[in-house]
């Protein structure tokens, strides 16, 4: 038995979020759509030139608006990844849509760009596409994909927030974006999402689904002289205790980001060692992606040394852990998908691990995990096969 001494994740506050939420209190508005609410919309509207966000409860309400957007019909498909959490296929699944996986590149995890174009039939609708650990997708080839076959394309930009493409933020390349703020992420108010509009034409009626699927935003603008039930929605608004803290979070974005990246870098030049070599390989981010450090995974050389690295990790109270289930696999996913298999999926998901990457995690630390790593791939020599 064993306290666990690193843990996987550690929620981390910049400092100003209680001040702020003591500020939202104090406002006497507690309710969605107040001070706090515009302000996070603002910022992040400007920081990555997004033309309108709204705030969410979470990614996957963000996701769930995204795929009301699309007015699907019951059979209508939608080309995503196996290889991502269950709200990228759920959301649109609830909407009648047909999820279509496809697989993955061996470099980054992210879907592969050039076999979506073969995944499009006459009932594709949309493609949502997942960037991995804050690394972009090869937009310019999904988005041509999407512009050739007319298809709304939607970024799952949960791990993305303050991560760029050719310069341009994650969220804001397809027509629509979702962000989490979740407290694993990097930017966090416990509970927390947005939805990026990056194509006007979903302005009027996302507003109107978000906010129960009544005209009161136009209301409150004097567009409309009273507010009525015009459209299908939810409550799809954060209270303003969230936009606060999450306003806190937001301000100190770039702070958080170079942290990361400071634990990240240590993290490759620890385990840069030939002890590694030929038995696990090191995340890549290619050349156009700019990265958030979301992540830090190592690829183990088979998916017995994975799972015996996590359990050597664990009796040393290190929580070092595996990540997504394709979805094509689990008992859900598995009634949507056809004979095919999808290898790269299937082989690096079970081969993947997590290290504890956090804000206020110490080179001691991160030298402990590095450390049972590399001893742990040094003895395991032959013992690699499962
Ligand atoms: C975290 C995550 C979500 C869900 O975000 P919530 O804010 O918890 O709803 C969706 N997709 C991906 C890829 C995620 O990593």
């Amino acid at each position: 038995m064993n306290e666990t001494q690193i843990p996987f994740n550690k929620p981390f506050v910049a400092g100003k979020e209680l001040y702020y939420v003591a500020q939202a209190v104090t406002r006497g508005n507690l309710g969605g759509d107040g001070y706090y609410t515009k302000a996070c919309c603002r910022l992040l509207e400007d920081k990555f030139g997004i033309p309108k966000v709204l705030l969410t409860p979470s990614c996957t309400a963000s996701l769930e608006m995204a795929a009301i957007l699309c007015e699907l019909e019951e059979g209508d498909e939608v080309i995503m990844p196996s290889y991502t959490f269950v709200s990228t296929a759920s959301a649109f699944v609830r909407e009648g849509a047909t999820p279509v996986f496809v697989d993955i590149r061996p470099d980054t995890l992210n879907i592969d760009e050039n076999l979506i174009e073969a995944a499009v039939t006459d009932k594709t609708k949309a493609i949502c596409v997942v960037h991995y650990a804050g690394v972009g997708c090869e937009m310019d080839r999904i988005v041509a994909t999407a512009k050739k076959h007319d298809l709304i394309l939607i970024e799952d930009a949960a791990q993305g927030v303050n991560a760029f493409y050719k310069g341009r933020a994650l969220g804001t390349i397809g027509d629509l974006g979702c962000y989490s703020f979740h407290e694993t992420k990097n930017i966090i108010c416990g509970e927390g999402g947005a939805l990026c509009i990056n194509n006007p034409r979903f302005n009027d009626r996302a507003e109107i689904i978000r906010d129960k699927g009544t005209n009161r935003r136009q209301f409150f603008r004097g567009e409309v002289d009273k507010y009525t039930w015009v459209d299908v929605g939810s409550s799809f608004v954060p209270s303003e205790i969230c936009s606060a803290f999450l306003y806190g979070q937001l301000k100190a974005m770039e702070s958080i980001t170079d942290r990361r990246g400071e634990v990240y870098r240590e993290y490759r030049d620890l385990l840069q060692s030939p002890s590694l070599t030929g038995e696990a390989t090191l995340p890549t981010i290619p050349e156009d992606c700019d990265c958030n450090f979301h992540m830090f995974y190592l690829i183990a050389s088979s998916n017995g040394q994975r799972d015996a690295l996590i359990q050597r990790c664990r009796d040393r109270g290190i929580d070092a852990v595996f990540h997504y289930i394709p979805l094509h696999c689990s008992p859900m996913g598995r009634q949507f998908s056809h004979k095919h298999s999808l290898p790269v999926t299937e082989d690096l998901s079970s081969r993947l691990v997590r290290l504890p990457l956090f804000h206020d995690i110490s080179r001691e630390e991160q030298a402990l995990v590095a450390e049972e790593v590399l001893t742990f791939l040094d003895s395991s020599d032959g013992g690699s096969d499962d």
